[in-house]
């Protein structure tokens, strides 16, 4: 397998990633297995890319380490590290998260707003991330379950690393 030749190459360097424009991750190995490229994500039909399409820096790939055989898959980032913006499934999901709140019955018109304001503490990390996901709770629990809950999944797909840690115990 081409994952192997890590064990007999003698520099570190970093793959490149493709992944589509809602966020399916396609390959990790675009240089080293470029046979492992689509022009299209077979999940969502989406385009695919490699580059942030704000400031064209790759996304991050495999780090072929020699002699080591790293066996973990990249994970899927939502900001860029060089420009600082989502990348277009993370402002997508941004988008979706936003659009829900505007439509959650059972918050009053107030109650709408604060929580729209605390998303952007939950999008990226910030000093106040930990505020932000405990005022959440509070619109959580007046929620029916069956909205609350896939509305954190929806929140997730956009969180900062922190907020996306409380959320997943939020989840339970
Ligand atoms: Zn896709
Ligand atoms: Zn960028």
């Amino acid at each position: 397998m081409d994952r192997y030749r890590d064990l007999y190459e003698d520099s570190e360097w970093t793959d490149i990633q493709q992944v589509c424009l809602n966020g399916h991750l396609i390959t990790e190995y675009a240089v080293s297995q470029p046979s492992t490229k689509r022009k299209h994500c077979p999940d969502c039909g989406e385009v695919t890319l490699m580059a942030c399409p704000k400031c064209n820096t790759d996304l991050r790939g495999h780090r072929h380490i020699p002699g080591v055989v790293v066996l973990a898959t990249v994970s899927v980032g939502k900001i860029c590290p060089d420009c600082g913006s989502p990348y277009p499934w993370a402002e997508a999901a941004r988008a979706a998260a936003r659009e829900w709140v505007g439509s959650l019955s059972a918050l009053t018109e107030a109650s709408k707003e604060e929580l729209g304001r605390l998303l952007v503490d939950i999008f990226s990390d910030t000093p106040r991330t930990r505020l932000a996901c405990h005022r959440l709770k509070k619109f959580l629990s007046e929620m029916p379950a069956d909205e609350a809950q896939p509305f954190v999944e929806t929140l997730l797909d956009a969180a900062g690393p922190s907020a996306s840690e409380q959320l997943r115990n939020l989840r339970g």
